[in-house]
């Protein structure tokens, strides 16, 4: 029976958080910088180290595979990401390759012959300094030219970085595999939230990435002198984004228990201590792992904004839109048995952050397992998970994809 070499697991996992190690403790390795390259680079010496297949594709995703001799065997594909957002933490990611890593030393050693290949992957840009998700949208034919055109990170920077890791646009798309090669997907990664730890479970068995839409709001008021305007002769652009943060707050407080809703930001114009705000310029995002909720909560803020501004004179305008991705329920109920076998409690929870499974889902069964933040604290220095949770969800990772081998074979 295959088991994780819980030393080996935990010297590279020690040695991936050099790489790139900030002051803080944390790491910092944002898509194609330096310190990024030298993780991925380090990512495949390890597993030719092992005596596994290495491979870089078109999308820059780094692989390392442990072929089935089965003919035709489909690939389960285990992964997550070393990019991290700037000055992140040493588990975002990190911890999902090298588990994946491990478990396909762990069922080499075993000498198991799996009717699957089993592919550790590496995707390239999960975190978006470019344009998010870029690697797992390429391979699952998710990736389309205008998401080229003008990504988060600005198109120069992007195609600076494509050099720089020697890849090209035009070739990105090449990374695209016949869904038919791909048995599943499987991934371990931190939570990045409280709940597992609130509840002082160890598993988390994600049920869904939630979906988001995101709004510009621009409320109008009338700018006037700060001095010379009564109180109640104003007309505040502010006042009115004022009450609308709050309002959104209890809208989902009182009535959207699964939701989140965030207004990120607040811009007063013109922006001076002697001037009334004659406009207000409000970056409004809200998510939820259910459709019906998402509609139902943007009716509901989206009057709130008109409600804030007594005048009616707010712009509302949407500006993005994800839809929620349920992940596979083969997935989740092996995700459940394993743990269970391994005396392992766990909860179902949807998954507030995106992730590469969010791309794979669309061409293949997809299945994520967290493990518990410390805190709940995540993109940050001391994103903590403590190891023996680590090593539980290594196992788990390992016993679900010996599992899941057999189911998705064919
Ligand atoms: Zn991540």
């Amino acid at each position: 029976v295959p088991h994780i070499d819980a030393g080996r697991f935990r010297a590279d996992f020690d040695a991936l958080a050099e790489i790139g190690r900030t002051v803080q403790g944390g790491v910092h390795r944002p898509t194609f910088s330096d310190a990024h390259l030298a993780a991925r680079a380090w990512f495949l010496d390890r597993a030719a180290a092992a005596g596994l297949e290495t491979r870089v594709d078109a999308a820059g995703n780094h692989s390392a595979t442990l072929r089935s001799p089965a003919p035709e065997a489909p690939t389960l594909l285990l992964g997550s990401h070393l990019d991290t957002v700037p000055n992140g933490g040493r588990f975002d990611g990190a911890l999902g390759v090298v588990a994946a890593l491990e478990v396909l030393r762990a069922t080499q050693d075993a000498q198991l012959v799996l009717p699957c290949s089993l592919e550790a992957i590496d995707f390239t840009d999960e975190e978006g300094t470019l344009v998010g998700l870029l690697g797992s949208r390429a391979l699952a034919g998710g990736l389309t030219p205008d998401m080229l055109q003008a990504p988060r990170g600005g198109r120069p920077a992007l195609l600076a970085g494509l050099a720089r890791a020697g890849l090209t646009e035009a070739q990105l798309a090449d990374a695209r595999r016949d869904p038919g090669t791909i048995a599943a997907y499987l991934e371990l990664h931190i939570e990045q939230g409280p709940i597992l730890e609130r509840q002082r479970v160890d598993i988390g068995i994600v049920t869904a990435i939630v979906g988001s839409r995101s709004f510009k709001l621009t409320f109008k008021g009338t700018a006037g002198h700060a001095g010379t305007t009564p109180m109640d002769a104003r007309d505040d652009a502010g006042l009115a984004a004022a009450r609308f943060v709050v309002g959104v707050h209890d809208t989902v407080a009182w009535d959207f228990p699964n939701c989140v809703a965030t207004v990120g930001r607040v811009t007063l114009e013109p922006g001076a201590f002697n001037v009334i705000a004659g406009e207000a310029h409000v970056a409004l995002e809200f998510r939820s792992a259910e459709p019906s909720q998402l509609d139902a909560l943007e009716d509901a803020l989206l009057f709130r904004a008109r409600e804030a501004e007594t005048l009616g004179r707010v712009e509302i305008e949407p500006v993005g839109r994800w839809e929620p991705v349920p992940l596979d329920s083969t997935i989740r109920s092996a995700i459940a048995r394993v743990s269970d076998a391994l005396g392992l409690s766990t909860i179902e929870l949807p998954s507030g952050a995106g992730h590469d499974a969010q791309a794979l889902a669309h061409v293949t069964p997809s299945g994520m397992i967290f493990v518990p933040s410390a805190e709940g604290l995540s993109h940050q220095a001391s994103e903590q998970t403590a190891w023996d949770d680590c090593l539980n969800g290594a196992e788990v990772l390992l016993g679900a994809t010996l599992e899941l081998a057999g189911v998705f074979a064919s």
